[in-house]
């Protein structure tokens, strides 16, 4: 019934079983209440929320956009069975929220409004971009450029944000990167820490085909068919994701124990998201990454199982788990597999990688 994909509701259920009742002459058929929750359940069907709208032209289009994609893996396939895997390379931006919630909370049933406290409101709308680079071996390139949202770029900026060392910090009006951030971050960010030769896949955004103009050719550049992203992009298929579960774990942790702590200032959120980068770099994520690139089609075997960054810097943490300080753990570092507290993590910088 749903080869089109349109809505169906309960009442489209009971109105097609008493047409086909009629039509089959089943006079005392009653589609009650029963019968409804009796027909869905064998038939395994639930209500469910629509998390995705195509038109007509969308779906008639399928067919070949798969194709374009198909082509894409193919070629990319062979570049990299070619090249050393540590040579290629997927970046993307990704926007973060200045301040992550989680937006659920558990509430005495029956509450009217569900309230949640943060610094600044707008700071749950408003975005910053982190432009995030990964290798098909499964590293994760540092730093990363973040583009802070400042109208007015305050002179003080460089300086505040130069102790987080792995980012690199630039900012706009809106939050968003420029096309000049593009070819800034394709000169002065990727090509000194890629090493030589290196092979670069991206999204068709405007941006990196200025950046590719400018760069005359040193870098070789892969671009993704518009509208593949989703699901023939390491990053997206399985990189954000987990990201921005770290970011909102990480942020709602501080925001309930270390109320004082400023999340969506300058240096809360250059806090939030060099941390969240210098745990996801751990070689013990690898094989998530690698995954991605598994998950996006660009490789036949699986990677061995891994553990997500939530599980083993948050779920690692038990009862008696203890900072060499003597008090209670916020963070198992995912480098040294060692416990941190507050203080000796977030406040000190905790940074054991080079
Ligand atoms: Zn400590
Ligand atoms: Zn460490």
């Amino acid at each position: 019934m749903r080869s089109e994909l349109e809505e169906i509701h309960d009442r489209d259920l009971i109105d097609s079983a008493i047409k086909a009742a009629d039509e089959l002459g089943l006079t005392n058929f009653k589609a009650s209440e029963g019968w409804l929750h009796a027909f869905k359940k064998k038939n395994g069907i639930v209500s469910r929320k629509i998390n995705a709208v195509v038109t007509k032209a969308q779906i008639a289009n399928q067919p070949e956009l798969d194709d374009t994609i198909e082509e894409f893996r193919v070629k990319m396939k062979a570049v990299m069975a070619e090249n050393r895997l540590e040579k290629v390379f997927n970046a993307d931006q990704t926007g973060i929220k200045q301040e992550m919630i989680s937006g659920r909370t558990l509430a005495i049933k029956g509450e009217k409004k569900i309230k949640a406290v943060v610094k600044r409101v707008n700071a749950t709308t408003h975005s910053y971009t982190v432009q995030v680079c990964v290798s098909a071996d499964g590293k994760l390139i540092l730093p990363a450029m973040v583009v802070f949202c400042e109208p007015k770029r305050p002179a003080c900026f460089e300086q505040q944000l130069l102790p987080f060392k792995n980012i690199k910090a630039y900012s706009t009006k809106s939050g968003l990167m420029t096309s000049q951030l593009g070819i800034t971050w394709l000169q002065d960010i990727f090509k000194p820490n890629a090493g030589e030769n290196p092979i670069l896949m991206v999204d068709s955004w405007t941006g990196y085909q200025k950046a590719i103009e400018e760069d005359e050719g040193a870098v070789q550049m892969h671009i993704l068919p518009p509208k593949s992203t989703s699901v023939a992009q390491p990053l997206d298929v399985y990189f954000n994701r987990p990201f921005k579960n770290f970011i909102r774990l990480l942020s709602c942790k501080i925001r309930r124990f270390f109320p004082d702590f400023d999340l969506s200032s300058r240096q809360g959120m250059a806090t939030i998201i060099d941390i969240t980068l210098g745990q996801f770099s751990a070689d013990v994520f690898n094989d998530m990454i690698r995954y991605a690139w598994f998950a996006s089609g660009y490789f036949d075997e699986r990677p061995e199982k891994f553990e997500t960054p939530v599980t083993v810097c948050f779920d690692s943490i038990k009862i008696d788990s203890k900072c060499g300080c003597g008090k209670r753990a916020f963070i198992t570092c995912a480098h040294c597999d060692h416990f941190y507290c507050f203080h000796h993590f977030v406040k000190d910088r905790h940074r054991c990688y080079v």
